[in-house]
């Protein structure tokens, strides 16, 4: 477990990012490497690739672990092939184990490699059946449930199967899996989670959960994977089959605001200038007279800060120091340390923040510990007054498609006014962006995106009765054996 004291972000977590290629003649596993690499803060509890040449065994590793800690020069060139695919994982359904780490492997009917970001909602029910039928699991992830849905489906072809797994499965995936001779991607009918096809050299294919992924080996964006299409990668290059339309498009509203790297390309939009508009907004919803600077919470909070100080005229100042090397492995503190835990992370700069009145922004608040903290730190440091402000509205309600929030009742925006927040946290005022705001910052509508956790209402039906992160865990203890 991270101490609170010193995970500023105090949730939600990251979810998974998921990369896969089919370009023969090129170096698939360092492709995969680095895509995944690129792909490092969808997912910092473990990672993995698996690749194959065509026609050949798929070879796996997986690990807990950074990417970088996972393999070495020698691991990548003993997973030399012409496909790959590969995924970086922080767990939203099951535990930190290693045998949640994914790629998952299955040889039951058909041999298949799987990576998965999403989260079923639907996974115990599937579980269930699949277990009546005799399929056995070694891992608690509804991601091992929809390998072995596939490995095991009576149809001819692994896209066959996909077809028909796709209508069944409930909730989010953006799911690349490979066969010994193409690589398979595909997104579920409402498109929560991204996921995005590039091209790499000649007649080589990319899909990745970012664009970021792509830049980093040079490959070009083309486009998204559409919600409900699956993409096939092979010698043909690139074939599409729309198997299941969504009846309404929601692509998570969140990643604009915080999970995807800033450098990452969403509807068209650099999130990096997206964010620094909802800052630019926020200065225009909600002004802090007579302040004397502008103080981004480090890293999350920096766009969002030069955008207030562009709207406002205020200059933005650094307030905070981070240090950028705490890990989540990161050894406990003890109590005495404790309680100066989130130095560890941050240290004000009293020559900077003292005698002013400063606006601090960051770009999402949910159980307000660090938050409060934070604002501490700073009167400490001698602030004169503190005004918080963040680019999103308060978080409510607990996200069922692949993030970890902390639960309803730990948020401190639950059954609480912003003006009940404001005196939680200890500051002078507190302002979120609205709503509607946000959309006009991402040019995007409500109507085909996801904003459940802010606004409670969930784009697929039956959302709330799903279980939790743990849910297979708590229901079905066996499958941990
Ligand atoms: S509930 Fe929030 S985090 Fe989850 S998919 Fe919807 S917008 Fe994204």
């Amino acid at each position: 477990m991270v101490p609170d004291t010193l995970d500023h972000r105090e949730g939600p977590r990251d979810e998974c990012g998921v990369f896969g290629v089919y370009a023969p003649g090129h170096d698939v596993s360092k492709l995969a490497y680095y895509g995944l690499y690129a792909l490092q803060h969808r997912g910092q509890e473990s990672a993995g690739i698996a690749a194959a040449d065509l026609g050949g065994y798929i070879i796996t590793q997986r690990a807990l672990g950074l990417v970088s800690q996972v393999f070495t020069e020698h691991d990548l060139r003993a997973l030399s092939g012409d496909i790959a695919v590969g995924h970086t994982r922080y767990s939203t359904t099951g535990g930190n184990d290693w045998e949640n780490s994914q790629p998952i492997h299955r040889n039951d009917r058909r041999e298949l490699a799987l990576a998965h970001n999403g989260n079923l909602i639907n996974a115990v029910e599937l579980h269930s059946e699949l277990v009546a039928r005799g399929v056995h699991f070694r891992a608690t992830t509804d991601s091992e449930i929809m390998a072995a849905l596939l490995a095991t489906a009576e149809a001819d072809s692994l896209e066959e199967a996909i077809v028909q797994a796709i209508p069944r499965m409930h909730g989010a995936y953006s799911t690349v899996v490979m066969d010994r001779d193409r690589v398979h991607a595909f997104r579920d009918p409402q498109g929560i989670r991204p996921m995005c096809l590039g091209r790499i050299g000649d007649h080589g294919w990319v899909v990745a959960s970012e664009t970021c992924a792509l830049d980093i080996i040079g490959a070009t964006y083309e486009r998204d994977v559409e919600p409900g299409e699956l993409v096939i990668l092979d010698e043909r290059g690139v074939t599409s089959r729309m198997v299941q339309p969504g009846q309404r498009r929601a692509s998570c509203l969140f990643e604009y605001i915080y999970f995807a790297r800033p450098d990452s390309r969403m509807n068209g939009q650099l999130l990096q200038r997206s964010r620094i508009r909802m800052g630019e907004l926020l200065a225009r919803d909600a002004p802090v007279p007579g302040a004397d600077i502008v103080v981004p919470v480090p890293d999350s909070g920096i766009p969002g800060a030069r955008g207030f100080a562009r709207g406002s005229g205020i200059p933005v100042e650094d307030g905070f120091v981070k240090n950028r090397y705490v890990q989540r492995t990161f050894i406990q503190p003890g109590n005495e340390l404790r309680q100066q835990g989130l130095r560890l992370k941050f240290n004000p700069l009293p020559e900077v923040v003292e005698g002013k009145s400063l606006v601090v922004v960051d770009d999402s608040i949910v159980r307000g510990n660090t938050t409060r903290q934070l604002v501490k730190m700073l009167r400490d440091a001698g602030a004169r007054e503190v005004h918080f402000r963040i680019t999103a509205p308060p978080i409510r309600n607990p996200c069922h498609y692949g993030v970890d929030m902390s639960s309803r009742e730990e948020m401190v925006a639950h059954e609480r006014t912003i003006e009940e927040i404001r005196a939680h946290i200890g500051c002078e005022s507190l302002a979120y962006l609205d709503l509607d705001a946000v959309y006009e910052a991402v040019q995007g509508e409500r109507s085909t995106h996801c904003d459940a956790c802010f606004s409670g209402d969930y784009p697929i039906e039956g959302t709330e009765g799903h279980l939790g992160k743990f849910a297979l865990e708590n229901q079905l203890p066996m499958v941990q054996a």
